[in-house]
């Protein structure tokens, strides 16, 4: 199975740049992730497209492993899987200034509601379109200063909230916020923070049934923030959150792999320069291996002269400056050919550099690794 996009493949060829997902990675990274949450039901975020994986075949992949819920950012992404997944509870958090919510409501996608206009317009969706009532999870600020309702406003949204219940036109399923990762002790604040709106909640007369407040990270280091529900990216990929222990660790599997082959390979003399501006000089005689993947798809510029890729089961060093479509490795004294297979980053385990190690060497983080992949690369599926 292979989704192609502007990189489409020339029918038995295989793609330039394939991103290849494994959705038995995924389906074992839920079970894993299952079994440590012990109890919590399980959204799976698939926003940004999967994190670059693809939404609908992860989606489809971790409802069928035990998740229960679906998680993504804006209404439209939700819309896209609701288009191929016509039953699965969804959840979408980040909304326009002026935010219309007719189609969402009509095919049953749950509003997070941040603000007094979320809701009005959530109820407002669900008169227009006599649906039912509108299934809205409240999101509350507990501290990290961005959507949710602030604090000073949440007895009024509660209320008003409660009355819009009464009118039979929302239905308040869910109370949530999202923490800041900061450490424990900042954590910590926030649950107390959001307990404190549960009982506000709770005195105007609402009863949400689920409450949720982790991501990956505090569903897997901190027990008492699992709640209800456990909304759940990053380790859905197999990828960690920490920068102290890795997907292997913590039982987890990377599911993506970046795979290339060499399109050119040349011995060249001590002295030659590689790429824009030479920022790179072979220091002997060498050969050079060029992989058909630059900016555009994704690979940082910062990784220039610093990053590796394997090749022949061993890591090899990019060499001078990436530039938009292409990027040279030094093979040394291999003896590589033309058509050999590169893995830009994948599973550890198998030799290649992981999205970590890549984060590391770009000073950032293995999410933007894997969500910046660009439009040419091939998804396929294994
Ligand atoms: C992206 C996101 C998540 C998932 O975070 P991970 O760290 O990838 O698990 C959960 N909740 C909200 C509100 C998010 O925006």
């Amino acid at each position: 199975m292979s989704e192609t996009t502007a990189g489409r493949p020339v029918p038995g060829h295989p793609a330039l740049r394939r991103a290849v997902v494994d959705l038995s990675a995924v389906a074992s990274n839920v079970e894993r992730i299952s079994r440590i949450v012990d109890g919590a039901q399980i959204m799976a975020v698939v926003k940004a497209d999967g994190y670059g994986h693809g939404a609908v075949p992860v989606a489809r992949t971790a409802l069928e492993a035990g998740a229960t819920w679906l998680g993504t950012a804006d209404v439209g992404e939700a819309l896209a899987v609701r288009a191929q997944i016509a039953d699965a509870p969804i959840l979408a958090w980040l909304h326009d200034a002026d935010p219309r919510f007719d189609e969402a409501v009509e095919r049953g996608i749950a509003i997070g509601a941040s603000s007094a206009l979320h809701l009005e317009r959530a109820a407002a969706a669900a008169s227009a379109t006599r649906a039912r009532p509108a299934s809205v999870h409240l999101k509350v600020d507990t501290g990290l200063g961005r959507n949710g309702i602030p604090r000073r406003e949440w007895e009024s949204v509660f209320d008003r909230a409660r009355e819009l219940e009464l009118e039979g036109r929302v239905s308040v399923d869910g109370l949530f916020s999202h923490l800041s990762n900061a450490d424990p002790v900042e954590d910590g604040l926030q649950l107390d923070a959001f307990r404190e709106a549960e009982g506000l909640a709770q005195a105007a007369g609402l009863e949400p049934q689920l409450r949720h407040i982790a991501a990956t990270a505090a569903a897997l280091r901190l027990p008492q923030t699992r709640l209800d529900l456990v909304r759940i990216g990053i380790g859905l990929y197999g990828l960690s959150p920490f920068d102290d222990e890795s997907p292997r660790r913590l039982g987890l599997r990377p599911a993506l792999r970046l795979e290339s082959r060499l399109i050119s390979v040349k011995r060249v003399k001590a002295g030659t320069g590689v790429s824009y501006g030479y920022t790179y000089r072979a220091e002997q005689p060498t050969t050079l291996g060029l992989v058909p993947l630059g900016y555009a798809d994704g690979i940082p510029r910062h990784l220039s002269n610093t990053g590796s890729v394997e090749v022949g089961g061993r890591q090899r060093r990019i060499v001078g400056r990436i530039a938009m479509d292409q990027f040279v490795v030094d093979l040394g004294d291999h003896r590589a050919s033309v058509g050999d297979l590169v893995t830009l980053f994948g599973d550890p385990a198998t030799g290649a550099p992981s999205a970590f190690d890549w984060a590391q060497a770009a000073s950032t983080i293995n999410y933007e690794i894997v969500t910046r992949l660009g439009g040419r690369v091939v998804r396929e599926y294994a």
